[in-house]
């Protein structure tokens, strides 16, 4: 699939195409250990942010590079974009049809009841 900056209203997808139009254009590898190393950075910088907890702007930013390197990560492992998409709207049906009766909080998690 060619990669332009063509904007579909659909953010998740908007990302991963830009992502994968950016890293063309630096002619990027798709070397699984550089993408992982990045994205642990940018999980490092989100909880670091996020910790802080003074600077929302500075959070948002990077969860978004997380996500940028996240997208980073599928792609070196040969991940379509919209397989990836798919799954995260399998991810949103999944997590709308839970409920209290299927779900509870405890433990600073949800979790399925038993
Ligand atoms: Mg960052």
């Amino acid at each position: 699939m060619a990669h332009d900056n063509h904007h579909t209203n659909d953010p998740l997808r908007d990302l991963a195409h830009s992502t994968l139009t950016f890293y063309e254009r630096f002619g990027l590898q798709p070397d699984v250990a550089d993408m992982i190393q990045n994205f642990r950075e940018e999980v490092g910088e989100l909880v670091e942010a996020a910790q802080d907890g003074t600077d929302k702007q500075h959070i948002a930013e990077e969860a978004g590079d997380v996500f940028v390197t996240a997208i980073g990560v599928c792609w070196a492992s040969g991940v379509d974009i919209e397989q990836l998409v798919a799954q995260v709207y399998r991810v949103i049906a999944k997590n709308d049809a839970k409920n209290h009766e299927t779900h509870v909080y405890t433990d600073g998690k949800i979790r399925r009841r038993k």
